[in-house]
């Protein structure tokens, strides 16, 4: 099917009823509509042509229609019919439609804030009746009805008014509505109809710079770090196997076998000792912003739906949305879970920590931290032997990463809130888009660091379990939190007063 509209221009007399009707139809917000009627006024009196000509216009329900292709959400998409709709429950009113339509045929409804833009009535037809304009319009110019029905009114006026749309050289958009009337009242007088449908530098920064980038660098940068982390993974074990070998350092002496008869007369090996770490509302925590952060990657993701936009091509946004109930709650679930995230996570995280200042104490970054930074890379590419400078309870890694994290997440809410609750003008909205998306492309690859550093990396393993039980093997936290521990009264091993450690 391709429903249309025909409008006979001989016939129209300008009354804007049409306009009238539309506009109570769609509760339109002031100072626009979703149709429009513009006069033009030719000739001269003293000539004797002086005449009028009326532009009864809408959206042209173009067969290209490329005001869908830069649409982030998925919003606007052609139904069923061939009809370009907006569901105005995914419109986040970017405004990047735009630019994309030629006839300027949308806008964002100021009070709404989202784009209204004629569908033919798409709902009242679909219940039998005719598109508001072509029930009131008073000269009965306007024909509504499915172009691939021969038998149909609207195909049989096109045939015998040999009704065109009111296509313009140069724009290759394939208008579907007709008019018709003196050659279409000479292409309304030869105005400037339409003009070629551009992209706003924000969506053109994202689509052609952002999301190549995203697509190909934070994938890139994820299966680098574990591979990375393999690579110390296996070092590591070749460093222990030769130190083994060789009968010195950690690990060389292999445990004494129990003469034989005897193994039930050997005290049993001492549990190791462990220290508190993580209190179990900051476990919870942290397992709660794990999963926010995972749930709100996919369904963004999904959300994602626009080819210029959508990160994993369009299968994924639609069987996600399929999933939600429709891509209208999917966007609910995206937005309630992030407000419900960034409404808990901040005032948690304090209650747990205790206050604002105990939190700048754990991540401040000293001088110490400094050349771990610079020496631990070398240290993982087994360039550096010596110890490495001591770390406090959390390593300079683990500090970074909590700072950028932070100024990631607030980052992120900002823009969301932006862009949820259209929070400014559209292009303000179209940042947000940018903004949120970069800040989410930079935070998935310090978490791709961040997981292989707490789940790929063997030595770090210990503090990966902290994070479920709480504790962590004393000899671990001596050896990668000596400041910690020597604050708890637990020096390193060696150390003057240490105790000794099975
Ligand atoms: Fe889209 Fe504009 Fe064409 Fe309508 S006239 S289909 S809004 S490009
Ligand atoms: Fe889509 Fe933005 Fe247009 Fe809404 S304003 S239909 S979200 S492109």
């Amino acid at each position: 099917m391709r429903h249309a509209m025909l409008i006979d221009l001989d016939r129209c007399v300008g009354c804007k009823a049409c306009v009238s009707a539309c506009k109570e139809q769609w509760d339109t917000g002031p100072g626009g509509a979703r149709d429009w009627v513009h006069t033009y006024e030719t000739g001269t009196r003293a000539g004797g042509d002086l005449a009028v000509t009326f532009y009864p216009g809408l959206c042209m329900q173009c067969e290209a229609h490329p005001c869908t292709t830069d649409c982030p959400t998925g919003a606007t998409f052609a139904d069923a019919n061939g009809v370009v709709v907006v569901d105005a429950g995914v419109c986040i009113g970017c405004g990047n439609c735009i630019s994309r339509c030629p006839y300027g045929a949308r806008r964002v409804d100021p009070v709404k804030k989202v784009v209204e833009k004629c569908n033919l009535c798409a709902p009242y037809v679909a219940r039998g009746e005719q598109p508001a304009c072509v029930a009131t319009c008073l000269a009965d110019c306007r024909v509504f009805g499915d172009l691939d029905d021969p038998r149909s009114e609207i195909s049989r006026l096109a045939r015998e008014r040999d009704a065109r749309p009111l296509a313009v050289a140069g724009i290759d958009v394939r208008p579907r509505n007709l008019y018709a009337g003196a050659r279409e009242r000479e292409l309304i007088l030869a105005q400037p109809m339409a003009r070629p449908p551009h992209r706003s530098w924000l969506t053109a920064a994202w689509s052609d710079v952002t999301l190549p980038l995203v697509r190909g660098a934070v994938p890139a940068l994820g299966a680098a770090s574990i591979a990375g982390g393999l690579l110390v993974n296996l070092r590591s074990r070749a460093d222990r196997v030769r130190r083994e070998e060789g009968g010195s350092g950690e690990g060389a002496a292999p445990p004494q076998a129990a003469p034989a008869g005897l193994e039930g007369e050997l005290p049993a090996p001492r549990p190791a000792r462990e220290l508190p770490r993580h209190p179990a509302g900051l476990r919870v925590l942290h397992w709660f912003n794990a999963l926010s952060w995972l749930v709100l990657a996919v369904t963004g993701a999904a959300l994602l739906s626009a080819a210029s936009f959508a990160f994993a091509g369009p299968r994924f946004p639609a069987a996600l949305a399929a999933l939600a109930g429709g891509a209208a709650a999917l966007l609910r679930l995206h937005v309630w879970w992030g407000l419900a995230w960034a409404t808990a996570i901040v005032p948690l995280f304090l209650v747990f920590k205790g206050s604002l200042r105990h939190v700048w104490e754990e991540v401040r970054i000293d001088r110490d931290d400094l050349a771990w930074l610079a020496a631990k890379p070398l240290a993982m590419a087994g360039l550096r032997r010596r110890p490495l400078p001591p770390q406090d309870k959390y390593n300079a890694g683990q500090k970074l990463f909590a700072m950028f994290v932070l100024v990631a997440t607030a980052t992120i809410i900002a823009s969301g809130l932006v862009m949820a609750f259209h929070l400014g003008p559209a292009p303000l909205v179209s940042l947000a888009i940018l903004v949120h998306q970069a800040a989410i492309a930079l935070a998935l690859a310090g978490i791709a660091v961040h997981f292989t550093m707490a789940a790929v990396i063997a030595e770090e393993r210990p503090a990966l379990r902290s994070m479920f039980t709480g504790r962590i093997d004393l000899r671990h936290a001596q050896h990668h939190s000596p400041k910690w521990t020597s604050r708890l009264g637990e020096p390193p091993p060696g150390a003057p007063g240490a105790k000794e450690e099975d």
